[in-house]
């Protein structure tokens, strides 16, 4: 079963509105079970309405639309799809006890605009508007759907909930559409490609496979269709499997899970708890962390130790070493950690130290230059990355990367 979705509007048109609509239907249909084609952004205006219509109706099985609904003469989707679709326009007495009861329930009395929109095409099925009063409609032509939506996203959410997808697994038999994530961190796009070339040269040709690059992360998505849900599953897991065996070190999720989610899960599994000295990320780490509801089971703090005489005061760093190696350097980093692990009393702790940019580089330690430590009471281990220039993506980077060395770390624990 194929769809297409077509959004109206100048607004999303011009950049004004992001278009939501497509984003939430395209997801929920997804899931569903639908192969979604297109997406389409057109004008308020009929000819590009019919246009994008006959297309989707072309090719497609399903047609959402949203948008262009209202009541006032710049809103041409219902008088184009009635002419489309050849019907007569009538007054709708559900939708106009509908409307008048929104229309009171907010204290004001029906006007002309509020009367107009209860007049609707007779050869559809009027979607009930719960919560604003432009109406639905959902056309039917040789058994394929046009639904028409308003564009207000809660209005759109309810009756998709509500009419459109019951409506459309009574109408079709759907097959089971699976999404696996394997989630990466610490390994290039390209190099992860090439490590899992044979793999993915082996891959069943009804399983897709796609590359999903983030700052530092690279998601791997495995897609499969089939008639049942429990076998595409299985099919699935046996990929996984074999991936958890040729990059084992790389994965920290086989689930669509942050990688701040997943320090909490084993942190909490460990009854461990964590503290981070940050330099170059400036407590950014520690905001990802307590982002998690819950992490006041395990995350006990943070200092931001900035300035060289913060990490000599409060962490006990060695002023002879700030000298020696600078504040970038791996002696230094070490000395971060273990100084907030001792202060803080915590089982496990991050460090950062790092030119992020895009001033303040040397030749010797270059914009993007980052040590990073992760200390238990077992020892401290650091690394140096060489990210890029640019100073949010760096911070973001190294957040990325210090997490995973703490998932690596913690996991070789639990083992
Ligand atoms: P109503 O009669 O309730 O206004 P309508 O179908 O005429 O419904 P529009 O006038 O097209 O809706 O849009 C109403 C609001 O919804 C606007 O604020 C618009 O920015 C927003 N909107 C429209 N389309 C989208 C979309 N695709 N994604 C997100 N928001 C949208």
């Amino acid at each position: 079963m194929i769809l297409d979705i077509i959004s109206i509007g100048d607004e999303l048109l011009i950049g004004q509105t992001l278009n939501t609509n497509a984003h939430w239907i395209a997801k929920e249909m997804d899931a569903l079970g639908l192969r979604i084609r297109q997406h389409i952004s057109i004008s308020d205006n009929k000819e590009a309405i019919l246009t994008a219509l006959q297309d989707a109706l072309n090719h497609s099985d399903v047609v959402a639309i949203t948008g262009g609904l209202g009541p006032t003469n710049d809103d041409l989707t219902m008088p184009v799809l009635n002419e489309y679709f050849g019907g007569k326009l009538i007054k709708d007495e559900q939708v106009y006890a509908d409307i008048e009861e929104f229309v009171s329930r907010r204290g004001s009395d029906m006007n002309e605009n509020n009367k107009r929109q209860a007049i609707v095409p007779d050869n559809c099925r009027v979607i009930r508007n719960k919560n604003g009063t432009a109406p639905g409609l959902w056309f039917e032509k040789d058994n394929k759907v046009v639904v028409s939506m308003p564009g207000v996203p809660h209005e759109m959410k309810k009756m998709m909930e509500d009419a459109v997808i019951p409506w459309l697994k009574e109408k079709y038999e759907f097959p089971a559409i699976v999404h696996q994530m394997v989630q990466t961190q610490g390994v290039p796009e390209s190099k992860l490609a090439e490590m899992l070339s044979d793999w993915e040269n082996n891959l069943p040709t009804t399983i897709k496979l796609a590359y999903l690059p983030s700052p530092g992360r690279v998601k791997l998505r495995l897609s499969s269709i089939g008639k049942d849900r429990s076998e595409v599953l299985q099919n699935i897991q046996v990929e996984v499997d074999k991936l958890k065996k040729i990059i084992p070190q790389y994965i920290y999720a086989t689930e669509n899970k942050k990688i701040e989610e997943v320090v909490g899960e084993l942190l909490k599994q460990q009854n461990a708890t964590l503290a981070t000295a940050e330099s170059c990320t400036g407590g950014y780490i520690a905001h990802l962390v307590t982002s998690i509801s819950g992490s006041s089971d395990y995350f006990k703090g943070s200092v931001v130790s900035y300035a060289n005489e913060v990490k000599v005061n409060e962490l006990g760093v060695k002023e002879s070493d700030l000298i020696k190696y600078g504040a970038v350097s791996q002696a230094v980093v070490e000395q971060m950690a273990l100084g907030v692990l001792q202060k803080m009393n915590t089982d496990y702790a991050v460090a950062t130290s790092g030119v992020a940019g895009p001033t303040g580089g040397t030749d010797e330690k270059p914009v993007g230059t980052v040590w990073i430590a992760v200390a238990d009471k077992n020892g401290v281990e650091a690394k140096l990355h060489h990210f890029g220039n640019d100073r949010a993506l760096n911070i973001e980077r190294s957040a990325v990367a210090a997490l995973g060395m703490l998932v690596k770390r913690v996991s070789i624990k639990l083992e």
